[in-house]
């Protein structure tokens, strides 16, 4: 079936007169705002480029919108409570941890702690679930995944739809903003640190980002710390590497965690996401210190393997959201943004999924555990790659998906270098969208104290882009327009 195409919010293309006036006073607009990065290609930490964006909102159906709002406090709660069922972590990450390394190690940080005790039994987690829209004969949003630990892009993002307004009202679409909607990402982000800053309970104790050996998403990590001093200024935030924690933190007598004479409440992951965060068995070392201490984690180690795509997969599987969910319209709502997840152990569904894949490879992606972009494989690869560990016990750590293949529709992308004052051209190009929904939840083994949905990114790539990722260079700031 054809994929289907949107009509963009306005009529493209645009008169070169149009866009020489307004892609300049977009791109000083993002500048000036803070939707930018470091350069990664020319790195300078005193300096900031415009992180790539679309100069008009894609449109996205309000209605799958509005499903995806109004989900994401079920989804939290479904968060919650795997993160908390240890049998189904256990059950379902065994044959992973057996042959993948890096989940191994992050299991076993859990282990540790399980056996010593848990010290602080509060967890605060910042989710963002992802979507694609599938259109049959109508689209619906499907759920790519949901992220666990270092959700980013909140603090931009909550400054895109503001950016399109501008660009709109420029375009002399003022009509149209009513079609963008409110973005509070940010503060509810900085809402859920704040909370449980005041769950633990001391005055003078600081929050900590754990963060890059280099941080190239520097404003929307700042943009959480300014918000935080904005909303509460007497919070101090630190930022720390985990190899900086390693040389500097310590447990005091109450398990507290102590960096240089300082009382951390709560520790807010933006890295250790991925194996390359961990310098040496020195930082992993100070994972496991954090994990120990009576600081409350975004994310604890349980919420972290709780956001793995081998768990996702295993929430799939028939009768996993009844153990979680018990409500059986809860059940119903969550099962219908899933997509095929198929696991690749070595059983009959097993080999009939890897069979599945081999003979329609364009169908499906194959995904490792990892988080933070460039990891998957597709197309004819899913096909080589399956072939390559079909008999090799490596292939249960990874997780075959269905492709979604979402609409497509015309804008123009705005990157660093493009259509500058020496005026390369600017062509609509063919793109589509994933929506992130943004979620905040704090709670114990026993209750949720908090449970909010509290926004929304949009990122967009070039229609034959595999993977998005805007650091990578595919993908693009956006925000939705309502349809
Ligand atoms: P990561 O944790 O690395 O972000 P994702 O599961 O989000 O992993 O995959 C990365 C990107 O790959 C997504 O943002 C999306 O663009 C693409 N992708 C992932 N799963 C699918 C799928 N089932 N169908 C189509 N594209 C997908
Ligand atoms: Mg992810
Ligand atoms: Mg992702």
């Amino acid at each position: 079936m054809a994929v289907p195409r949107f009509e963009p919010c306005i009529s493209l293309p645009l008169e070169p007169s149009v866009l020489e006036d307004v892609v300049p006073k977009a791109k000083d607009w993002a500048l000036m705002h803070g939707a930018a990065m470091r350069s990664k290609t020319n790195f300078n930490p005193d300096s900031l480029q415009f992180a790539p964006f679309v100069l008009i909102p894609s449109v996205f159906p309000r209605k799958e919108f509005e499903k995806a709002v109004a989900i994401q406090e079920v989804l939290n709660e479904l968060v919650h409570k795997v993160a908390h069922d240890r049998d189904f972590l256990v059950e379902n990450l065994k044959s992973v941890i057996e042959v993948d390394e890096f989940t191994n190690k992050l299991f076993k940080i859990y282990e540790t702690v399980y056996s010593e005790g848990i010290t602080q039994n509060l967890s605060l987690g910042l989710l963002r679930s992802d979507y694609l829209l599938h259109c049959a004969a109508d689209c619906a949003i499907k759920q790519v995944e949901i992220n666990s630990i270092a959700s980013s892009f909140g603090g931009i993002s909550s400054h895109l739809g503001t950016l399109h307004s501008y660009v709109l009202a420029e375009l002399g679409a003022g009509e149209k903003l009513k079609n963008l909607p409110p973005n509070s990402a940010l503060e509810g982000l900085c809402g859920g640190m704040l909370e449980a800053w005041k769950l633990y309970g001391q005055e003078k104790a600081v929050i900590l980002f754990i963060v890059e050996d280099v941080t190239y998403n520097i404003c929307d990590q700042r943009f959480h710390e300014f918000k935080i001093r904005e909303m509460a200024p007497k919070v101090k935030v630190i930022r720390k590497t985990l190899t900086e924690m390693s040389a500097q933190a310590k447990l005091g007598q109450h398990k507290e965690l102590l960096v240089n004479g300082m009382e951390i409440a709560v520790v807010y992951f933006r890295s250790g996401y991925e194996p390359s965060q961990y310098n040496s068995s020195d930082d992993w070392d100070a994972r496991l210190l954090i994990e120990r201490s009576r600081a409350i984690k975004c994310p604890t180690i349980y919420y972290h393997l709780a956001g793995t795509k081998k768990v996702q997969q295993a929430l799939a599987h028939p009768g996993a959201l009844e153990r979680f969910l018990n409500d059986a319209d809860k059940v119903e709502s969550v099962r219908d943004i899933f997509t095929g997840l198929y696991a690749l152990e070595f059983n009959e569904s097993g080999e009939k999924a890897v069979e599945m894949a081999m003979s329609n490879p364009d169908n499906y992606v194959l995904k490792p555990q990892r988080e933070g972009g460039g990891n998957n494989v597709y197309g004819q690869q899913v096909k080589e790659v399956l072939e390559g560990m079909r008999n090799s016990q490596e292939r249960t750590a990874w997780i075959l998906m269905e492709r979604i293949k979402p609409p497509v529709q015309k804008s123009y992308m705005i990157r660093p270098g493009t259509a500058n004052s020496e005026g390369q051209k600017l062509v609509p190009v063919d793109v589509v969208s994933e929506l992130g929904i943004f979620g905040a939840v704090i709670g114990d083994a026993n209750k949720i104290i908090s449970n909010k949905q509290v926004g929304h990114m949009l990122r967009t790539k070039i229609s034959t882009a595999d993977e998005g990722g805007v650091a990578a260079g595919l993908g693009a700031l956006d925000s939705p327009y309502l349809i």
